[in-house]
């Protein structure tokens, strides 16, 4: 085992409560925690303990050096749930059941807030309000939102969504865009390999694609100081990006999007990039070219992966002392504005 590095902090941990399902929500949307359908047995009970246990956690956090974990509603949590006044009050509660964990241990927990996108206004004030009175360090997002069914979808890059994203600047929070599954009506391509549509492959193309969609829009250009987070080393857009800017100069002027600037600049710019379920040493260093050390945040992607896994590779990683440092903490107590260094 490597020494450990201590005073870790994750931002991409999530928990799920029963409490999801008695506001009325429906368990079955809850790819990852309410029903085993792709998943080996053995590992889908070993996720289900750990998603709603406060005291496994703990273990796990001090086994493996981490001081701090940055809690959010696991995927696609209220994304998923098409009836707006439902995913309204779901959000609200599920964070208030959320703010209970956090105000018991203040000093390892906090908290991303769940917001309905369902309602971009009621999400802009929810946001607000779990910043301001819960302490909430931001918003974690699964993706696009169902309005009305489960093929029905909205992205965060679509005119209804802009508002939010004024609150979200005014703020001053970042936003973790977090991987969801295809739409149902569009994953002919994955007919006869379902689990390519999920966490081994989808969830990347997806968010990458959700990502460039943001870009595209203009949405930086507008609002230049929002900060969006993304999960396992920035779902191969470190490694894509490039290619999208070089290919972009070919096609024709009203098509290649309404961004002002260079596209891979927006990911230095506008993104910080997790480790979160990402366990190789090349692609982050690809990842550490591309973006720097202060862009980057160590994750684990608890309880889907072990924190001891993920820690034993962190804690080993070739690089300087000073950059582990960065990534591990001090990036992270900057970003969320957490306490001071301990
Ligand atoms: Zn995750």
């Amino acid at each position: 085992m490597p020494e450990r590095s201590k005073g870790k902090i994750a931002l991409e941990e999530h928990f799920y409560l029963p409490s999801f399902e008695a506001y009325g929500a429906d368990g079955s949307a809850l790819d990852g925690a309410g029903k085993a359908h792709n998943y080996d047995p053995k590992y889908f009970t070993f996720v289900q303990q750990r998603l709603g246990d406060v005291k496994l956690w703990l273990e796990d956090m001090d086994r493996c050096g981490i001081e701090t974990m940055v809690l959010s509603l696991t995927q696609p949590g209220i994304q998923g749930i098409p009836d707006r006044a439902m995913a309204v009050e779901t959000a609200k509660r599920m964070n208030d059941d959320l703010a209970k964990i956090l105000a018991a241990h203040p000093d390892r927990f906090a908290g991303f807030a769940a917001v309905a996108l369902q309602d971009v206004r009621a999400a802009g004030d929810e946001l607000e309000r779990a910043v301001s009175r819960l302490g909430f360090k931001g918003a974690l997002i699964n993706g696009y939102s169902n309005i009305g069914d489960m093929n029905t979808a909205q992205y965060l890059d679509e005119p209804p969504v802009w508002d939010f994203w004024a609150r979200v600047e005014e703020l001053g929070v970042p936003v973790y865009l977090h991987p969801r599954s295809p739409l149902l009506s569009q994953r002919r391509i994955y007919e006869g390999y379902p689990v390519l549509a999920d966490s081994p492959w989808g969830f990347a193309a997806e968010t990458a694609v959700h990502t460039l969609r943001l870009i595209l829009s203009g949405l930086f250009d507008r609002f230049p100081r929002l900060r969006i987070i993304l999960g396992h080393l920035g779902e191969g857009l470190p490694f894509f990006l490039p290619r999208v800017e070089h290919r972009l100069r070919h096609m024709s002027a009203e098509l290649r999007g309404r961004q002002l600037k260079p596209v891979t600049l927006y990911l230095r710019e506008n993104f910080y990039v997790t480790t979160a379920g990402h366990f190789r040493t090349q692609a982050l260093i690809d990842t550490l070219l591309e973006i720097g050390p202060d862009r980057l945040l160590y994750s684990v992607d608890y309880p889907y992966e072990t924190a001891q896994e993920q820690s034993d590779w962190f804690d080993s990683l070739p690089i300087s002392d000073t950059d582990r440092r960065k990534i591990g903490r001090e990036n992270a107590l900057q970003l969320l504005r957490l306490g001071s260094p301990s």
